[in-house]
C-alpha cells in the first residue's frame, strides 16, 4: 500500500469501483472514463509503480489474465476487436502511478482512435537501435 494512492485504495475497498474480477494477484475494474463500452482496468494489487518494477509473478500471469478478459468481452459485449494498452510513465501517458492494464473492447465506427502516426526509418539507424536495446536486455 502507497499513501495516497487511488488504486491502492481501491484494491482496499476505500474507495468504491465497479469489480468485474479478483484473484490473488489481481483486480479488475471498470474505467469510470471509458474510452468505449466495456474499458477495464487490470490493477495488480500490491502497488508498482508501473512496469519498471512490476514483480516477475504478475508480470508473467497478466497476459493470460488479459487473454481471458479478452476472451469474455468478445463474448459478452459482441465487441469487433480489443486494444490492450499500458501506459509507462508520463511521457507514455500515465496519469495515475499504480501499474495497470487497459483492456478495451473495441465496435466498428466507435470512433476512437489509438493509433499511432507512422514514422520513418533507415536501415542504419535501425540498426544500431536494434543493437543497443539488445545491450540493454539482462536475461534470466
Ligand atoms: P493511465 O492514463 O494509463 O494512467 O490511466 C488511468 C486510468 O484510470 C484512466 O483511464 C482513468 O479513467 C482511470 N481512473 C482514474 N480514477 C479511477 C477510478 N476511481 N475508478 C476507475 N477508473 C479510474
Ligand atoms: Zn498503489
Amino acid at each position: 500500500m502507497s499513501d495516497n494512492c487511488i488504486f491502492c485504495k481501491i484494491v482496499n475497498g476505500e474507495i468504491p469501483s465497479r469489480q468485474v474480477y479478483e484473484d490473488e494477484l489481481f483486480r479488475i475494474i471498470m474505467d469510470v472514463s471509458p474510452a468505449t463500452k466495456g474499458h477495464v482496468l487490470v490493477l495488480t494489487k500490491k502497488h508498482y509503480r508501473n512496469i519498471f518494477d512490476l514483480a516477475d509473478i504478475e508480470a508473467s500471469r497478466l497476459l493470460v489474465l488479459a487473454k481471458k478478459i479478452a476472451i469474455a468481452m468478445r463474448e459478452s459485449l459482441k465487441c469487433d476487436g480489443i486494444n490492450i494498452i499500458q501506459n509507462n510513465e508520463s511521457a507514455a501517458g500515465q496519469t495515475v502511478f499504480h501499474f495497470h492494464m487497459h483492456i478495451i473492447p473495441r465496435y466498428e465506427n466507435d470512433g476512437q482512435n489509438m493509433l499511432w502516426t507512422p514514422g520513418t526509418s533507415d536501415a542504419e539507424e535501425l540498426e544500431s537501435l536494434a543493437a543497443a536495446i539488445n545491450k540493454g536486455f539482462v536475461a534470466d
